[in-house]
């Protein structure tokens, strides 16, 4: 949710007649082919998927699987109230579950290789740190004049409601560039390689009636490798991998 990280990036809000929208424009050039085929097997090039906000949010809590890198956590999904977690803190002060962090590491070694400066942005984030960031970005869009009905749909396109963000399970990593550096290229070898350390892009361009959640290039979630070259070969979501 780094968005100030990405100048690429504006957004547009429009808070005319029925409500509050968002219009996300990418004016850094970056779109990797790989994205345009993602969600290939629906019928969404033909008719416009519908706002995920706009669809019925009734939200359970997640089955924990017997393979705990499988676990899905979404909008319709929280993570479990007893959900057990072993932290383990980076360098930079920031966690991860202490099981993603062999190849956690192992992927920022070869993006180093590869000349990419790399950083951990966010890792484990807790139930009241979700929160904090879920008011905050409503109280955004409320400075912009929208409602509060209207600031609350916006802000949950681009942020997960407490309790349903992958971060609260510490197998989610927003990846950014670390010295200021350009993040788009990071991005791009992210696409082609993060599955080869058991990381997916989590939340496609496109697959936002799927996933519930806007595009980000930056947001991986460990699935474990089997899983993920499963999903980069097929271009699906978690969402569809599992079902
Ligand atoms: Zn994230």
């Amino acid at each position: 949710m780094k968005k100030t990280m990405l100048p690429a990036i504006s957004a547009l809000i429009l808070c005319m007649g029925t409500g509050c929208g968002i219009l996300t424009v990418n004016g850094g050039g970056f779109v990797h082919e790989y994205h345009e085929e993602y969600c290939g097997n629906n019928t969404a090039n033909t008719e416009v998927p519908p706002a995920p906000a706009e669809q019925p949010a009734v939200t359970e809590p997640a089955v924990v699987p017997e393979d705990w890198r499988l676990i899905l956590v979404n909008r319709n999904h929280a993570v479990p109230e007893n959900y057990e977690l072993k932290l383990l803190e980076l360098s930079n002060g920031k966690s991860v579950d202490e099981r993603i962090y062999p190849d956690l590491q192992a992927m920022f070694d070869a993006a180093r290789s590869e000349g990419y400066a790399v950083k951990v942005g966010e890792g484990y984030r807790t139930h009241e740190e979700q929160t904090a960031m879920m008011e905050q970005k409503i109280q955004e869009y409320r400075n912009q004049g929208c409602s509060r009905s209207e600031a609350e749909r916006a802000a949950a396109d681009t942020v997960a409601k407490p309790g349903t963000s992958e971060h609260e399970l510490g197998l989610a990593v927003d990846i950014n560039s670390d010295y200021g550096a350009d993040p788009w290229g990071l991005y791009s070898w992210l696409a082609d390689n993060a599955w080869k350390y058991g990381f997916i892009l989590r939340y496609p361009q496109g697959c936002e009636s799927i996933t519930g959640i806007e595009y980000e290039p930056w947001h991986y979630r460990y699935v474990g490798k089997e899983a993920a070259a499963e999903i980069q070969q097929q271009h699906i979501t978690l969402e569809e991998y599992l079902s």
